[in-house]
């Protein structure tokens, strides 16, 4: 079903102690505050299984996951490993990982399912280089991204999928996509998935904006019919800036 979801990605930041407390603080926060809206941290691996523990109406993500099941895959983390220490969601294409990892839409197609067979639900980013958007193609490029990872997934699949837009020219820069440029490729985004897996598949679907998310724009940015919530990366990291953004629904 359809949620109002605010996530937050912390990347590599925090020592355990650190994140032990920021989650401690969201957590608290949210017991505070009951509400609708589906609130989701993803520390780095390090710290999932201890942060684990201090979370009951916060849901754990990772980052990341490896595209392979097991094995000799030094330095990799496995779907079932994160279903071990109780992830329920997983970061899956991320600009970073694309652009500095080297992650093809094949590798991230992979990684999505084996995300769902795993259990756990997959919050697919996708979004557009500067370049891209300057020569007006970047429908076409968000529309590749989502169809090589997505387009294989049986229907039943696919209802579990949460797709993050982030502009690469937005993360992280203090530049946030416009109200109207987010409003255009969400309801875009939606309308792909429509004509491919229907009228509830595309109603239903949870799509959040990430890109220079802050308290002052989240509200303008939640606004619109077709923005769901957001993926958060800076203002993940302070408590007060995170549940900001959060009160905006
Ligand atoms: C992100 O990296 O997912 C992100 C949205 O970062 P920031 O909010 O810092 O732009």
């Amino acid at each position: 079903m359809r949620k109002n979801i605010v996530a937050g990605n912390w990347k590599m930041n925090t020592k355990i102690e650190d994140g032990i407390a920021l989650a401690a603080g969201v957590e608290k926060w949210v017991t505070d505050h009951p509400s609708s809206t589906g609130v989701i941290i993803a520390p780095p691996f390090t710290h999932l299984s201890e942060i684990k523990k201090v979370l009951k109406n916060v849901a754990l993500s990772s980052q990341n996951c490896a595209s392979e099941v097991s094995g000799a895959f030094t330095g990799e983390v496995s779907v079932d490993m994160l279903v071990s220490v109780k992830v329920q969601y997983v970061i899956i294409g991320h600009s970073e990982r694309r652009a500095i990892y080297g992650e093809t839409d094949a590798i991230i197609a992979k990684k999505v399912k084996l995300a769902l067979q795993a259990g756990l639900i997959p919050i697919f980013c996708c979004g557009e280089v500067l370049s891209e958007r300057e020569g007006n193609i970047h429908f076409d490029i968000v529309r590749r991204q989502v169809e090589a990872a997505l387009f294989s997934l049986t229907e039943t699949e696919f209802s579990k999928i949460i797709i993050a837009y982030e502009p690469v020219w937005a993360i992280g820069t203090g530049v946030n996509a416009s109200p109207s440029q987010a409003q255009e490729m969400h309801k875009f985004i939606r309308s792909i998935i429509h004509s491919k897996y229907g009228e509830t598949a595309a109603s239903d679907l949870t799509i959040l904006y990430g890109g220079s998310c802050k308290p002052s724009n989240a509200k303008e940015l939640f606004a619109n019919p077709d923005v769901d919530g957001g993926l958060i990366g800076g203002a993940a990291l302070k408590v007060e800036d995170f549940t900001g953004i959060i009160s905006a629904f």
